[in-house]
């Protein structure tokens, strides 16, 4: 396949920022594609998927920016003067990122150091994986009568705790769907701030690990049993939070692929739609 021609390439001198999706190539947009085509050299992180990182050309260079082996990561600084250099060299710099850039992906801040140093660039949105690996697990982000807000959470501030500038209660008691991202470490902190302002212990939780991947892993349980749960959970995971859960019995296509019956109505909302 390749992409409609009157789509952008990466200009020489240019840098894309570009989310590589949750994992399944499937999820890859255009313009994304574009850029592996058109890069000359690749700069990407530990969460990118292989089989989104082989679409890039033979010739180009491959360059990884992420943690690998329990080492620390490349101080942000050092990955933003990469770019720019690269830029400077005039290559065609594709910065791949796993899910979506923007989405606690650090992408605002390399595009602010590419702003600086005068470097034009283009971001490509991808699929984040609060959104895309919970369609994998078949838990819609919102569904009607259910949630009319979705919150999306880091579990891990800049300094590795749980972020302690967010309003805890009010999350609690007035969000009615929460994704976690980068949560598992933190999680009993997390469920102890939770119920400790007046979530239900029994709310429904799901943590899907390795979303969209051939590892995809779901598992559901309650909030007050979470933290057990997710000894048995491989990183990267994800913790969804709310009554949308509850519909993975119903919607959870990606197991009916290999067997699993899916249960029409699982929230017994059936004769209230029939009544609107
Ligand atoms: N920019 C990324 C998020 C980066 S933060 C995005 O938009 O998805 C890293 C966290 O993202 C992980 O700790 C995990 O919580 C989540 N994550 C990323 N890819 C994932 C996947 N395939 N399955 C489950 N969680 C994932």
């Amino acid at each position: 396949m390749s992409p409609p021609e009157t789509l952008p390439t990466i200009e020489p001198g240019w840098v894309w920022l570009v989310g590589a999706g949750p994992g399944d190539p499937g999820l890859l947009t255009l313009h994304g594609l574009n850029a592996l085509r058109s890069a000359d050299v690749v700069v990407y992180d530990a969460l990118v998927d292989r089989r989104v990182l082989d679409l890039a050309g033979p010739e180009a260079e491959r360059i990884f920016a992420g943690k690998r082996g329990g080492k620390p990561s490349p101080k942000q600084h050092d990955i933003s003067q990469r770019l720019i250099a690269l830029a400077r060299d005039g290559r065609r710099v594709l910065r791949l990122k796993g899910g979506d850039p923007f989405v606690f992906g650090r992408g605002g801040e390399e595009a602010l150091a590419l702003v600086e140093a005068g470097i034009p660039f283009r971001v490509v949105p991808g699929v984040t994986s609060g959104i895309g690996g919970l369609a994998y697990a078949g838990i819609p982000a919102t569904h009607r009568d259910v949630n009319a807000a979705v919150t999306f959470i880091t579990g891990h501030s800049l300094t590795g705790a749980v972020p302690d500038g967010l309003d805890w209660p009010a999350l609690a008691r007035g969000a009615p769907v929460l994704v976690f991202y980068m949560a598992i470490k933190h999680l009993g902190e997390i469920v102890s701030k939770l119920t400790g302002a007046g979530r239900p212990p029994d709310d429904a939780v799901a943590l899907i690990s390795n979303a969209t991947t051939e590892k995809q892993q779901v598992v559901v349980t309650r909030l007050d049993r979470a933290v057990e749960a997710s000894r048995t959970v491989e990183p990267p995971a994800l913790v969804v939070v709310g009554d949308v859960v509850r519909l993975r019995p119903a919607l959870d296509w990606l197991g009916a692929m290999s067997g699993r019956t899916l249960e029409a109505d699982p929230l017994g909302m059936r004769n209230q739609d029939e009544a609107v």
